[in-house]
């Protein structure tokens, strides 16, 4: 709306003081597993800061939040080059947000596939994304997603994890796959850890993410490996010498190859179906296994996906549907940042 040129001095010093904000809080969040503001304020932060990029194009920093993805590596891990990149997601947080995202998806997927697309729907697990490289059905590397191109080096860590197989099972393995999934701590453990931690005399985590992300983050493996820490695939990055269509035919292989895979990803083919798989699970999403904080919608074809391709943060195949924030979150938070 504003013509270029009516950028004023104002308008530039709100747009700095967005970006440090959501700098601050990604630091915080990321790299000290200690974060000062709820999610819901986090991403409040977030999208006011798209939408005044949206509104002002013309002042769109090249090292905006909007245009990479927000996991600043820390000093205290090795860093370690991710084979193929790994991505945020776009977020909607509203139903109708969620069918224009839908409408201009299937558009495209159309378009580019000659056919409607199918449609995976997953629950988005609130833990931190871990990248797996096996080599010859051997578990050789784990890495944090961080910035996406670089994570931090947390293969010690990861080998104390019991349902992360070292070595393969079966005998087809690829020559190299990188395996993407989410390391999370389930609701029960969560409660049971807490205790022990006030018990202790530390500070309870704030949610299972911090608890799960700073778990996993310790310079003492011996620390992780008593943390009841669990995982779920989400996903794959470069592989070789591994033939797959679908990341729904991938979780299949993936489970035969005794990963874990989660069991509420349904396969659907409708907006309608997407938005009932919604509504069931908004209503049952504090008896599950783990806590989620939305579902994740995926174009399910790999040549359909690679063919939508990715902007500089997110895929343009999948997004991120948050339910709304709720109070336990909040308030846990407040003891944890001591208000
Ligand atoms: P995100 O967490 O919204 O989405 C991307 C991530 O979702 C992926 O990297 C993956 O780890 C995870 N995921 C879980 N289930 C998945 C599935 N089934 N398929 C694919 N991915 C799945 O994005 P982000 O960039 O990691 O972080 C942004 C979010 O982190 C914010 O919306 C906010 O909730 C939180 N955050 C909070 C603060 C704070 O100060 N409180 C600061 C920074 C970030």
């Amino acid at each position: 709306e504003a013509a270029p040129g009516g950028v004023t001095d104002s308008l530039k010093e709100k747009y700095a003081q967005l970006i440090e904000q959501v700098r601050s809080a990604r630091q915080r969040y990321y790299v000290q597993d200690s974060p000062t503001i709820s999610d819901a304020a986090y991403d409040a932060l977030f999208r006011e800061l798209e939408e005044l990029e949206a509104l002002h194009p013309e002042i769109v920093a090249n090292d905006s939040p909007t245009q990479e993805v927000g996991g600043e590596v820390s000093t205290a891990f090795a860093p370690v080059d991710h084979i193929s990149r790994m991505y945020s997601l776009e977020d909607v947080f509203s139903l109708d947000e969620l069918k224009a995202w839908f409408a201009k998806t299937d558009e495209n997927a159309r378009a580019v596939a000659g056919h409607k697309p199918g449609w995976l729907t997953e629950l988005k697990i609130d833990g931190l994304a871990i990248n797996l490289l096996y080599r010859q059905g051997k578990l050789v590397r784990a890495a944090t997603r961080g910035d996406g191109y670089t994570g931090e080096d947390v293969t010690h860590n990861v080998l104390t994890i019991k349902s992360i197989p070292t070595q393969l099972a079966g005998e087809n393995w690829p020559d190299e796959v990188e395996v993407r999934g989410e390391i999370f701590i389930s609701s029960e453990d969560f409660r049971a850890l807490n205790e022990r931690m006030v018990e202790q005399g530390k500070a309870p985590f704030a949610n299972p993410r911090n608890a799960a992300a700073g778990s996993l983050r310790q310079k003492d493996a011996a620390v992780t490996a008593d943390r009841p820490l669990s995982m779920f695939v989400h996903g794959i990055g470069a592989r070789s010498g591994f033939e797959v269509s679908s990341q729904y035919e991938t979780y299949q292989q993936l489970k035969e190859w005794g990963l874990p895979t989660s069991p509420y990803t349904r396969l659907l083919d409708s907006l309608d179906e997407i938005l009932d798989f919604i509504a069931d699970y908004g209503e049952q999403r504090h008896s599950l296994v783990h806590e989620i904080d939305g579902i994740v919608v995926k174009i399910n074809d790999f040549r359909t996906q690679e063919q939508l391709g990715y902007t500089s943060r997110v895929p343009r195949w999948a997004v991120a549907y948050k339910y709304p924030p709720e109070e336990v979150n909040t308030k846990l938070l407040d003891i944890r940042v001591g208000v």
